[in-house]
């Protein structure tokens, strides 16, 4: 199938700086997928490329199949049937609801039909008459989205669109976009660099860092499957465990595990705290091996704290003081100074070469 939208190979270069380095997505009609990463990596660089207004040093933008810039052509910015919806959404002040979502329509025909229709689906009716100032912050969000999906566009393009509004309406709003974009079926390319936004949201994550895509799929692969230790920080505190590598088998604290392809050196296993486990019942009693789990390795509590639905305990580590984190669901606060088991989810642990 044509992807709706495809960036091939784009590279973009500011002043001999290389902002974005053959960055590659492609994305169809009805999917969402989220450029996420942490502040200069290249996100809003490769969405301004996506729109025409910036162009890129190398690489191509097609728009169902048809070169929409590339060495040779570069289709404005308005030919592109691309929505925006920037950080700074805002509103045409001195038009009311019905005129801001009206604004994009050329078309008398059928417009007051389809502002109708959005307000329903962004839960305004009732709404037309009022002014932006007169609206709430996740109102006028919604206001947004209605105008930028009006004319609709082929590719709706997001930069950090939830950012200006607070937790709780962030979620609600979130969930409403989502509702709304699937049933246009749009395309849609949203950067953020909050990761349970992308989790939350996306079909499809690129996953950037240093002006490139290091990683790319489904939310559910890139938090289960990541390809470093970086990518898997990304998503959540993560523990580290060094390895030392004979005969393709590293050997840790945690017992022995398989790194295949590694032949020597050294290795890193990398673990979220959720999936470390507390092994009450061989506590006190020494390490006592189990296929699944490896060897326990015992440690000393250093801090507890309850974090609503879960604990967080933190561990020095007998085998070096090397400090660990563990989460418990619900309440567990164990004193400072007692020793406690600890032992590795082998299905949860990710190996890395030490880099
Ligand atoms: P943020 O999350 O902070 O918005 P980002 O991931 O969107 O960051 P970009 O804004 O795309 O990052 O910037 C990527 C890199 O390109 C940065 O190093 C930035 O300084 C540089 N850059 C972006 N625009 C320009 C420009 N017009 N001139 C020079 N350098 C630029």
């Amino acid at each position: 199938m044509t992807a709706r939208l495809e960036l091939r190979g784009i590279s973009r270069v500011f002043e001999g700086e290389i902002a974005l380095d053959n960055v590659s997505v492609s994305l169809q009609a009805g999917q969402l997928a989220c450029l996420l990463g942490p502040s200069g990596c290249g996100k809003s660089t490769t969405l301004r490329i996506a729109a025409g207004v910036d162009r890129q040093s190398s690489g191509s933008v097609l728009i169902d199949g048809q070169v929409a810039s590339d060495d040779k052509v570069h289709m404005l910015a308005e030919n592109r049937s691309i929505g925006l919806m920037f950080q700074d959404f805002a509103l045409f002040p001195h038009l009311d609801v019905t005129q801001n979502i009206a604004f994009g329509l050329r078309n008398k025909q059928g417009r007051a039909a389809r502002v109708k229709d959005l307000l329903e689906r962004v839960n305004l009716t009732g709404y037309e008459k009022k002014y932006p100032h007169q609206l709430s912050g996740g109102e006028q969000q919604r206001v947004a989205l209605a105008r930028a999906l009006a004319p609709r566009p082929r590719v709706l393009l997001m930069d950090e669109p939830f950012s200006g509004l607070d937790n709780r309406l962030r979620d609600d709003v979130r969930d409403a976009t989502l509702e709304l974009l699937k049933a246009e079926g749009t395309a849609v390319l949203l950067v953020t660099h909050d990761p349970e936004e992308a989790m939350r949201m996306a079909d499809m994550i690129a996953l950037m860092r240093g002006g490139r895509v290091v990683q790319m799929g489904a939310p559910f692969n890139i938090y289960n499957a990541p390809v470093d230790k970086a990518a898997a920080a990304f998503f959540s505190d993560v523990n580290v465990v060094t390895g030392q590598v004979v005969n393709a088998l590293a050997d840790t604290p945690f017992g022995q595990f398989l790194v295949p392809g590694v032949t020597s050196g050294e290795v890193e296993i990398v673990i979220r705290p959720q999936h470390l486990k507390l092994d009450f019942d061989r506590n006190g009693k020494g390490p006592n091996p189990t296929p699944s789990d490896g060897v326990p390795a015992r440690g000393i509590v250093t801090r507890a704290r309850y974090l609503g639905d879960h604990s967080l305990v933190e561990f020095a580590m007998d085998f070096d003081g090397s400090q660990l984190q563990v989460t418990v669901p619900g309440v567990f606060m164990p004193e400072t100074g007692r020793a406690l088991w600890l032992s590795m989810r082998r299905d949860r642990c990710f190996v890395f070469p030490k880099g």
